[in-house]
This record gives structure tokens, C-alpha cells and sequence, in this order.
């Protein structure tokens, strides 16, 4: 018994957890060892005192007199306190109290130190809490880096519309010029006038890229995918820039399989791919140099593609952002070494539509360069992957009309066959500038009546019963739209050919145009032919819907 007694004290006593007898008035009636180290006191200060002095509940709970009247009533709690120490850090304890039978007026508490897993447990908390706020904060900016984004796009498409209209007018004009006016001109000015031709072009072909940068961006660029022979695609795209290798004597080398399958792609987008991939080669490149073309066919059923150039290169660091839009490599001393003429500023706006196009088709594209060394030519070469049968259907593009695949007519015919039967145009437009345009145009061979609003366009239509209706889709009041949906709707004007003309860059503006019964969509800026075209073709569709009566 008396080594039992022994045992158990030695037990009590090494523990390592404090154990603390309190009696009823909550005086601290025996301790041990291991209680002295979390009190940092020894057992005499402790015996005879109550513990509120040291002792208070973690995390403003209850007193400890309460504490402690509670562990002598049914229920004993477990309960977390904090043990204030004078000279060290306070120490977070557990406490379980433990009743003994028949000793009522007596409490056994055991304090177990849980500080370590407290911090721990705090520090995580705090930083659940720090990665939450960021959560929250990169939640927010995305949702803002979004909002820019399609405010960026909205933007830019809304911007490259509104150019879209004076520069209808201003390439219509200087065509007319350029075409009709020529022996009654100052040669200065006739010169001017196809300098201003040109720039207008080239106007029409950054704004047509920004168009195409939005359309990527905004996932609704359009394809109409056929089945292409990839050598005779290459050799002509490199052909149409032979006026620039021809005088920078840079000479292209292709190296074909013998046999190439068909490539089912778009043509159009795939022309835009290599002819900014070929004049890059050609831009960055020194006279006089090589420009390889590698075609294989990798597991029969992928083209790899290697444009590979002897030009400046590309630094490692801008490899990936240069298929950024409007992203340029900044040290343009590199663009225009003595041996290396830069040919033109660019937009930065050519590798990115690449892209957009290339991965519209299933495929991928990147670069491989050493870098840049000063006055040497490490080249580039720009890879390009893409599936023989991409998984692409087909889909209608911005510029398709109803009778896109109708047979080429002369245009000398179409003005003769016009000019015979009394056909009039109805333009329902307010932009003065483009109703000029399109008078200078029509007028020789059509009568042409002209509306600036959609109430007098509907007032002339029921009228006149013009031959053929052209409507701008934005026009005070009401709008085109309206307009056409009511000429549709009324016996006197629903057979009438009615096309919409606009910069047509607004999302769902031409489908928008067809749901309302329009026949065909005409894009600004279109020349005096294509107009022509148009209008002929919708004639004639209405001849044919005719004869079938
Ligand atoms: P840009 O209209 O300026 O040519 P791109 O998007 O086509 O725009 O090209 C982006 C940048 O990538 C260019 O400014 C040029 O610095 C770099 N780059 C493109 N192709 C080549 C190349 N073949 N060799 C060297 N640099 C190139």
C-alpha cells in the first residue's frame, strides 16, 4: 500500500500537466510539480491562495470564482484560461476538473498547456483571414481588369465605327477624283489626292485590325472554312509581297512534302496569317538575306509550320509579349540598323490577330529566337501547329451577302442593264456626307431619292415604291431597324429589296439587320463598285422572286 501511495505520488507529481486541488472557497489545497512551471511560482506561494490572481478565462469568459463554482456544480466544464505570468509570455491552458466521490467539498483541476497549438491555431486563423481579404481583393480587381477589358473593347470598336463613316467618305471621294478627273487637275494635286487615297487605305487597314484585335478578344470572329490547297495559299501570299523582296532582294526558299493534303480552313484569315507572319520576316530582315518556309505533316493529321528568317531576332524576354495587342519591341535601334531598314511603323496589333486566327483553327503558334545580339543576325523563327481537319464549321462573316456565291458579272453590264429599266434608290440616311457619296455614285444610273429620318424614309417609300431601299440602322428617332420592320410588315413596300449600310462593327448588327427582313448588309467603306454590286444583285433576286409568282 505504501508503495502504491509512492507510485502514485511520484506519478502525481512528474505528470506533465499541473494538477490542482481546490477546496469549496476555491484556496488552493495541494499542487504539483509541473503546476510550479506553468505558474512559475512554487508550491508554498500557491497552497492556501486561490488562483484568481494568476488566472483569468481566455478570451474575456467568465471570472474564475465563477470558473471555479461551476466545476464544483454537476456539469464540469472544460474550459480555456489564460495563466498571466509576471516575467515570461501568459501560457493558454485547457482545464478539466475531475470530482471525487464522497469528497464534495473538494475539486481536482488538471491544467494541460495548449499555448504552441494556440498561436498555431491563431496564426493560421490570421492568416485564413489575410488570404480571404485577398480572395476578396483579387476577386474584385479581375472583376475590374473585366469591366476595363470590355469597356477597352466596347471602345475600340465603337472608336474604329465612327472612323469607319468619314472614311467612307473620304475614300469616295478621292476614288471619284482619282478615277474621273484626272486630265482636269493640277498634277500636284492629283498626286495629293492619291496620297490621300492611300492613307485612307491605309486608315481602313489599322481600323479593320483593331476590329479584328475586338473580334478575337470578344470570341466572335467568324470563319468560312473550305478545303485549300496550303502550297498554293503560301506561294501566293509570298507572290503579293514580291514588290518588297524584289527591292530588298530577299529571296524566300518553301520546302514542301511531296504530298500536302487539303487544308480546311478559312482562306481569307489564313492569308492575313502568313502575309503579317512573311512582311515581319521580310521587316526584320537584312537585304539580301533568305527566308525559309518549312511545311511537314506530323502524325499525318498536323501541319508544322517554321517561318524561319536571318533578321535581328527576338530577345528571350519579349517572346511571349510581342502576340500581346499593340505590343512593340521597345528598342526600335534595332529596327533600323544600317543593315536592316525598318519599312514602316507598325501597330503592334499583327501577331496578335495571328494568334487569334490560328488558335480560332484549332492550332498553336509560337516563336523560337537566340535573341538579339548587336549587329548580328541571330533570325526568328515563328512556329505554327495546326490540325489538317480543324474542328471549325461553317460560319457566316461580316461581309457576306445573301448572294456571295452568285457568279462575277461586269460592271459595264450591270450599268447597262440598269440604265434601261427606271430603277430608283431610296437612301434613308442623316450622315450627309455618306448620302453625297453615294449619289456621286448612283446617280448616273439610278434616281435617287434621299430621307434623313426614318419618318420621311417611310413616308417616300410608301410614295415613290422605290426599287430598291438603302438604310442607315442609326438614324434619329426612329431607327433603322424600326423602319425596315414596318416596311416589311405593309403590303405596298414588303417585296422591296431593303439592305442595311453601316461601319457594321457593333456586335449583332447584322444579325440584328437580317432578323428585321433585311435582304443584305453593305460595310462602310465600300467602293462604288461593290455598291453597285449590291444593288444589282438585289435587283435581280427580286426579278427572280418574281417570275416565280
Ligand atoms: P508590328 O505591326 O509592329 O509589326 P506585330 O504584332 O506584327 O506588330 O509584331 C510585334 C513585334 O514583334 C514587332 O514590333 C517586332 O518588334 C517583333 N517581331 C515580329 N516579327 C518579327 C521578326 N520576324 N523578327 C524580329 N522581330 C519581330
Amino acid at each position: 500500500m505504501q508503495i502504491e501511495n509512492h507510485l502514485l505520488k511520484t506519478i502525481f507529481e512528474n505528470t506533465p500537466v499541473g494538477i490542482v486541488v481546490l477546496d469549496k472557497s476555491g484556496m488552493v489545497q495541494y499542487v504539483n510539480k509541473y503546476t510550479e512551471h506553468l505558474f512559475s511560482c512554487n508550491k508554498i506561494e500557491l497552497i492556501g491562495e486561490t488562483l484568481d490572481q494568476f488566472v483569468t478565462s481566455y478570451e474575456s469568459g467568465p471570472l474564475w470564482n465563477e470558473l471555479v463554482e461551476n466545476f464544483f456544480s454537476q456539469d464540469s466544464p472544460e474550459v480555456k484560461v489564460t495563466i498571466h505570468k509576471i516575467n515570461t509570455d501568459d501560457i493558454v491552458c485547457i482545464v478539466n476538473s475531475v470530482r471525487i466521490e464522497s469528497c464534495d467539498n473538494i475539486i481536482t483541476l488538471v491544467f494541460r498547456d495548449v499555448t504552441s497549438a494556440q498561436k498555431a491555431a491563431e496564426q493560421i486563423e490570421k492568416k485564413n483571414l489575410e488570404m480571404a481579404k485577398m480572395n476578396s481583393e483579387l476577386i474584385r480587381s479581375n472583376a475590374e481588369l473585366k469591366k476595363v477589358s470590355e469597356l477597352k473593347s466596347n471602345f475600340l470598336s465603337i472608336a474604329s465605327h465612327e472612323l469607319k463613316t468619314p472614311l467612307t467618305s473620304i475614300k469616295g471621294y478621292s476614288d471619284i477624283i482619282i478615277d474621273n478627273m484626272r486630265d482636269k487637275l493640277d498634277g500636284g494635286i492629283y498626286r495629293m489626292i492619291e496620297s490621300i487615297n492611300r492613307a485612307a487605305d491605309r486608315l481602313h487597314g489599322v481600323v479593320n485590325n483593331i476590329l479584328d484585335v475586338t473580334r478575337i478578344e470578344q470570341k466572335r470572329l467568324r470563319l468560312r472554312p473550305e478545303m485549300l490547297e496550303l502550297k498554293t495559299l503560301i506561294d501566293d501570299c509570298i507572290d503579293e509581297l514580291s514588290q518588297f523582296t524584289i527591292q530588298r532582294q530577299i529571296t524566300f526558299k518553301c520546302h514542301y512534302p511531296d504530298q500536302i493534303p487539303y487544308f480546311y480552313c478559312d482562306k481569307m484569315r489564313m492569308q492575313q496569317v502568313f502575309t503579317n507572319l512573311f512582311s515581319n520576316a521580310i521587316k526584320y530582315s537584312p537585304n539580301e538575306s533568305v527566308i525559309d518556309v518549312y511545311v511537314s505533316l506530323e502524325k499525318k493529321n498536323r501541319f508544322h509550320i517554321i517561318v524561319k528568317d536571318h533578321g535581328i531576332g527576338i530577345d528571350l524576354s519579349e517572346q511571349k509579349k510581342i502576340f500581346d495587342p499593340f505590343y512593340e519591341v521597345g528598342n526600335t535601334n534595332y529596327h533600323s540598323t544600317d543593315f536592316s531598314k525598318f519599312l514602316g511603323g507598325g501597330t503592334g496589333l499583327g501577331l496578335s490577330i495571328v494568334k487569334g486566327i490560328v488558335e480560332r483553327h484549332g492550332g498553336k503558334i509560337w516563336v523560337e529566337s537566340q535573341g538579339v545580339q548587336e549587329n548580328e543576325f541571330l533570325g526568328s523563327e515563328f512556329h505554327l501547329l495546326f490540325p489538317v481537319q480543324s474542328e471549325i464549321s461553317w460560319d457566316d462573316d461580316e461581309t457576306k451577302s445573301l448572294y456571295a456565291d452568285e457568279p462575277e458579272i461586269s460592271i459595264e453590264d450591270e450599268y447597262q442593264e440598269m440604265a434601261e429599266e427606271n430603277v430608283s434608290i431610296l437612301l434613308i440616311d442623316s450622315d450627309r456626307e455618306a448620302v453625297e457619296i453615294s449619289r456621286m455614285v448612283l446617280e448616273s444610273v439610278f434616281e435617287i431619292i434621299v430621307a434623313d429620318t426614318g419618318e420621311t424614309g417611310l413616308h417616300m417609300a410608301f410614295e415613290k415604291r422605290p426599287s430598291v431601299i438603302l438604310i442607315d440602322p442609326y438614324l434619329p428617332g426612329l431607327d433603322g431597324y424600326r423602319v425596315c420592320r414596318i416596311l416589311r410588315s405593309q403590303e405596298d413596300t414588303k417585296s422591296i429589296p431593303i439592305a442595311f449600310f453601316s461601319a457594321g462593327t457593333q456586335k449583332d448588327e447584322i444579325h440584328r439587320s437580317f432578323i428585321c427582313g433585311a435582304d443584305d448588309f453593305i460595310v462602310k467603306p465600300f467602293s462604288g463598285k461593290e455598291l453597285v454590286e449590291k444593288i444589282w444583285r438585289l435587283l435581280m433576286k427580286k426579278k427572280e422572286v418574281e417570275s416565280f409568282r
